[in-house]
């Protein structure tokens, strides 16, 4: 330290980078790198090495790597601004980010030089690691797809940006009381973000409710929205570095502020409960997210957020992306806006009336432009997660916006006449507007009738979107429908992850699979070679001490060695059957207290849960209850001799997910056929080396044709099966009456056995399986415990099990969401590749 008490690093003469320092630091840049973090820490954070806090440490850190991406973030903002070349808008309401330190480490090259350069200085990078709050933007599966594929758009270079909400708060902290959810906010923000780049000169005002007037200009009777009130957009850039590739797309996130932060007049008058009013109102905006998955809330706030996000994002674009003197008429070879589900989808009538009512184009014009200019992926097939916004509601919201609908339902409707001729049935069921239960608008037709495409997200969810969900609208515009298999990141999901595994994969065939994950076949031929398999044992062995290590430090639990590791991890949902996993374990257990099966005879097996439910889903959160209540009584019985165990560490989230996946033995896909729209999960434990026992469902179908049948454990009813039992009428008391296991842990449950004594508290979950059993856990329950035998002997033979997780990773390979990417671009973009 240097007598004025700010430290100065030993043997360096760097002198702090300016903005254009390289992006991949010199080999011996260790040096420079202490000095610049040393910098940050003085001058950024304002605090001596000596005197710093972990947190301190940690954004000196993330400054420093920030500084090193900056001159290629700065340059590719200029670039696609100069290029004018197509490029991608990806419009999602969720960006599921996961820590970031590690992933901008990996791109920028840093990494070995960071935990060099902190070393010198007495400090561990794991430490630091470790502080950073991960960004919970998302709920689950669909905000993880739209982080994966803005790390790939990067990563292969693609002109692109994306867009989205900064919530103050993200999904829920998960904690359990008693065995049963509690919510805590997520307050991610209160020790600030390092990553984050606040604009607010490039702040965008937008407009909510007021009336719409037709107005005479210039001879031409045209409409315009007089809106009733506003606020300011400010957004918040984030750097999204491609792996290894010098460049750096951004990621921008709308904040909401009030336009008039304070009003004096009322503020002096005294009132100052209605001063800051207003000003509550408008920033309630971007507060917090929705927990919701797969079931739309009427909420008016969300559709204030859905419009506040994609309003600002198409005013920015257009405000700030387009060359001077832009001609309008080309908007379809300068943007594609990709709409990640519904919740983007009013951006379709926002474009409409910029282009009509200020742009002042010709409506056929402005149609024509927009059709071309927007492309939407459908992520479920549960009806009930069809988003619709009563016209009530969205009329006094967006009161133009709703007559721009109202016209592109009339005109479309017409043409549907025009094919079909007066087929009323035919043409209430393709309206925009539902009558039914009230008169709503349908977000997702609006889509597919804007969208020059539509897309599902795995093979059987395209193929069941056109057959059932859409089908009418394949029949009336067949081009339309395409399919793009989801995919992961395997610079996060394998890399960062799982670096043993990565190590020994680079060690075999190079480290080319990291952008070109196909080459993972190149690892078939090592299945057969003993010495490999004992060194991906060796490799699994490893992540599952790492996991007892990360699961004791965070829980407190105990897990023991030698066991199967059996994991289900996702949002808890009824469709995704984490009953039917409960019942595998309650059964195995009721086997061992009646006495039927010794323990002695137990694959010694070690079940992890983890899953948030949506805070009003009842149901939902009384299974998190059961399962904990399971867990508790199964775990504490010394009758099963140790040899099950289930444990559900709380508050599931992207750190966590890193951290079970590479020590899985087996992934529990079990979702009932023809609910789950592609699932990744799936995904990223096939490329860890985790066998799978799973339904022909979503993405599992392509997994399974992947790795081939005898590498996978397929169980349950086919989608088609699934309709005809429907069909027939579906009564799951009868498969309670037929099978005695099934019944056997049935009754446990009722009796009381996890809830000391109490029936009455999981009654409502064994009377819903009973007499309603909406996705049909009965009916598959036979077949998933037979699977699950095959599972256990198959396990008895580690060397083959070692095998078929070999070849599970190097046939999976398919799954990185860069192929993803390059679907995106071959079928639905055509954005131009990059020089
Ligand atoms: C991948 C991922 C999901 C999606 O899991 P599915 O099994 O596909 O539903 C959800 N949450 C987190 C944290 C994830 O990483």
């Amino acid at each position: 330290m240097s007598r004025y008490g700010r430290d100065v690093p030993e043997n360096t003469s760097a002198t702090h980078p300016l903005a254009l320092a390289p992006v991949t630091a010199p080999e011996s840049s260790a040096d420079a790198f202490v000095a610049d973090f040393l910098h940050s820490l003085n001058f950024d954070r304002g605090v001596a090495l000596s005197a710093s806090s972990a947190n301190d440490r940690y954004f000196a850190l993330a400054h420093t790597v920030r500084d090193y991406l900056m001159a290629r973030w700065l340059e590719d903002l200029r670039r696609q601004k100069q290029s004018q070349s197509k490029g991608v808008c990806y419009l999602s309401a969720e960006y599921l980010l996961g820590r970031q330190l590690d992933n901008n480490l990996l791109a920028g090259g840093l990494a070995d030089i960071a935990e060099e350069a902190l070393a010198s200085c007495g400090i561990s990078l794991d430490d630091l690691r470790q502080h950073e709050v991960e960004p919970g933007l998302g709920n689950g599966g669909l905000g993880r797809l739209a982080a994966c594929f803005i790390d790939s758009l990067a990563t292969l270079g693609v002109p692109s940006i994306g867009y989205g909400i900064r919530y103050e708060y993200g999904i829920f902290r998960q904690t359990f009381v008693e065995g049963q959810q509690v919510e805590q906010p997520d307050s991610w923000l209160s020790l600030g973000s390092p990553w984050e780049f606040a604009r607010p000169e490039d702040a965008q005002t937008i407009a909510f409710g007021g009336r719409t007037e037709t107005y005479d200009d210039e001879g031409v009777t045209r409409s315009r929205w007089v809106p009733g009130w506003n606020v300011q957009a400010v957004p918040y850039n984030y750097m999204v570095p491609g792996f290894q590739n010098g460049r750096v797309n951004t990621l921008r996130l709308w904040s909401a502020v009030a336009t008039n932060a304070f009003d004096l007049r009322i503020f002096n008058s005294g009132d100052y409960e209605e001063a800051v009013r207003a000003q509550t109102f408008a920033e309630n905006i971007s507060k917090v997210l929705y927990p919701e998955d797969s079931t739309p809330q009427g909420k008016e706030l969300r559709l204030q957020q859905q419009y506040f996000f994609v309003a600002a994002s198409i005013h920015d674009f257009l405000d700030n992306m387009l060359a001077e003197g832009f001609d309008l008429s080309a908007l379809p070879d300068r943007v594609i806006f990709q709409l990640n589900d519904t919740h983007p989808v009013i951006a379709v009538p926002e474009f409409m009336r910029v282009l009509v009512d200020e742009k002042k184009m010709e409506w056929d014009a402005a149609w024509a432009i927009t059709r071309q200019c927007f492309a939407y992926t459908c992520h479920t097939l549960l009806p009930e997660a069809l988003e619709v916004w009563p016209v009530d509601l969205l009329g006094r919201l967006l009161p133009r916006h709703l007559e721009i609908i109202y016209r592109i339902n009339e005109e479309f409707l017409d043409a549907v006449r025009a094919r079909y001729g007066d087929d009323e049935m035919r043409i209430r069921n393709m309206s925009i507007i539902a009558e039914h239960p009230v008169r709503s608008v349908r977000m997702a037709y609006l889509a597919t009738v804007a969208g020059a495409r539509v897309n599902g997200v795995a093979e059987l969810h395209s193929q069941l979107l056109r057959d059932k969900v859409l089908g009418d609208f394949d029949d009336f515009f067949p081009e339309k429908f395409t399919n793009v298999t989801n995919g992961v990141t395997p610079r996060r999901f394998l890399r960062l992850a799982n670096p043993e595994l990565s190590g020994l994969i680079t060690e075999a065939i190079g480290d080319g699979w990291l952008t070109d994950l196909e080459r993972l076949r190149e690892l078939e031929p090592f299945a057969e070679d003993s010495g490999f398999r004992a060194a991906f044992g060796e490799v699994k062995a490893a992540n599952k001490r790492r996991l007892h290590e990360v699961l004791r430090a965070r829980d407190g639990f105990e897990v023991s060695d030698g066991h199967l590791l059996d994991v289900m991890v996702k949002r808890l949902h009824e469709y995704k059957r984490q009953m039917l996993k409960v019942l595998h374990v309650v059964s195995t257990y009721e086997g061992v207290v009646s006495g039927r099966v010794p323990a002695a005879e137990v694959q010694p097996r070690t079940v992890i849960f983890g899953a948030k439910a949506a805070p009003g889903y009842t149901m939902a959160k009384r299974i998190i209850h059961l399962i904990n209540a399971v867990g508790s009584v199964v775990n504490s019985d010394p009758r099963l001799d140790g040899r099950l165990t289930v444990i559900f560490p709380p508050n599931y989230d992207v750190t966590l997910a890193e951290r079970v996946i590479p020590a899985a033995d087996l992934s529990e896909q079990i979702s009932l056929a023809g609910k789950e729209a592609s699932g990744t999960g799936n995904m990223k434990f096939a490329l860890n080396g985790a066998l799978t026992i799973g339904t022909d469902d979503g993405a599992n179908v392509e997994i399974r044709e992947l790795v081939g049948d005898e590498n996978f454990f397929l169980f349950g009813m086919s989608e088609p099966e699934v309709s005809e039992s429907a069909a027939r009428g579906y009564r799951p008391s009868e498969f309670y009456q037929e099978d005695a296991g099934l019944r056997a842990a049935i009754d446990l449950i009722a009796s009381g056995a996890f809830s000391r004594g109490d029936r009455s508290v999981f009654e409502p979950i064994v009377s819903n399986l009973l007499y309603e059993d909406r996705f049909m856990v009965l009916a598959d329950y036979a077949s998933y415990i037979a699977a699950q035998e095959r599972v256990d002997d198959a396990y008895a033979d580690q060397e083959a099990w070692t095998r078929s997780a070999i070849l599970n990773v190097a046939r999976t390979g398919f799954f990185s969401s860069d192929r993803s990417i390059r679907d995106y671009i071959d079928r639905i973009w055509h954005t131009p590749p990059l020089a």
